[in-house]
């Protein structure tokens, strides 16, 4: 009996899955597993953008209410792609949209945006926070997925530095507590803090997904209404991974620990195929 195989992703943002490893996910959906899809803020910040008759962007900064429900929709159309529904852990972001397209920050005692509940973190200092850990901890420990993909550390966007330390505190109380699978972070494309993003230690083939990515990609149509250029960044980016790594398209990233191998419970599959991939391509 092959054990039903899971793989959890967790994004700051409506968008961010698809970006940091949607090719991923949409393979090895083929391949049986079931997807685990995480949203840790709750999406009610940022600009819905529109093409234009003429060609040009037109962004729109809605109110709070609104974004979050064109955000968590099209959350909803991505996962339906990876037969799966986003849970949305709802933290805050760090802002959100004043009625005359401000961008209001939240902090001290400034009024709850409408549509936000109270004595809940923001995505910035959840990590810090016991309950919103263990809320991590409970969905790992429920799912018991063979891998967690995340954002990595070295991000400039702080709502992704922030949800990766969430993701990354939880998964060690969750080995602590017996828990075996891995914990990647995927790499983004930013150069300004350094060669840490020019570097990663492992990556998945996506060459047969590429076209799939950029569609689950264009799902959400207000971040990203330009998915289907064919000189997208998020398609050359891929592209370029794909080059290093002797391949046409590759998704990157690096490990915080491997599948923990049990020792003598062969009952148990020795890897997953994705923890197969993934320890072949590490250099
Ligand atoms: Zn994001």
């Amino acid at each position: 009996m092959i054990r039903k195989q899971k793989i959890m992703a967790v994004g700051a943002h409506a968008d961010d899955i698809e970006v940091g490893t949607a090719g991923t996910l949409l393979k090895y959906k083929d391949q049986g597993y079931d997807i685990v899809y995480v949203m840790s803020t709750n999406n009610m910040s940022g600009g819905n953008t529109t093409i234009k008759e003429d060609g040009s962007k037109e962004t729109v900064k809605e109110s709070p209410v609104d974004m979050m429900k064109l955000r968590k929709k099209e959350c909803d159309a991505a996962a339906a792609v990876l037969d799966t529904q986003p849970i949305h852990l709802d933290h805050p972001q760090r802002h959100y949209n004043g009625p005359d397209g401000s961008q209001i920050e939240l902090r001290y005692g400034c009024d709850l945006p409408e549509g936000v509940k109270e004595n809940v973190p923001t995505i910035v200092t959840a990590y810090e926070d016991a309950a919103s850990i263990q809320k991590v901890v409970d969905l790992i420990e429920e799912h018991n997925p063979a891998c967690i993909l995340t954002h990595g550390i070295a991000d400039r966007n702080v709502e992704h530095l922030t949800t990766a330390l969430l993701v990354t505190k939880a998964f060690w109380q969750a080995v602590e507590n017996g828990f075996r699978g891995a914990l990647l972070h995927w790499r983004n494309d930013y150069t300004c803090l350094g060669e840490i993003n020019t570097r990663w230690e492992t990556h998945v083939d996506i060459s047969d997904y590429l076209d799939q990515r950029m569609e689950l990609l264009g799902k959400h149509r207000c971040q990203m209404p330009t998915a289907d250029d064919p000189d997208h960044g998020h398609r050359l980016r891929v592209l370029k991974y794909g080059t290093v790594c002797g391949c046409k398209a590759a998704e990157v990233f690096t490990w915080v620990r491997r599948y923990d191998i049990p020792d003598l419970d062969t009952t148990e599959n020795f890897y997953s195929p994705l923890i197969a991939e993934l320890i072949q391509n590490s250099v």
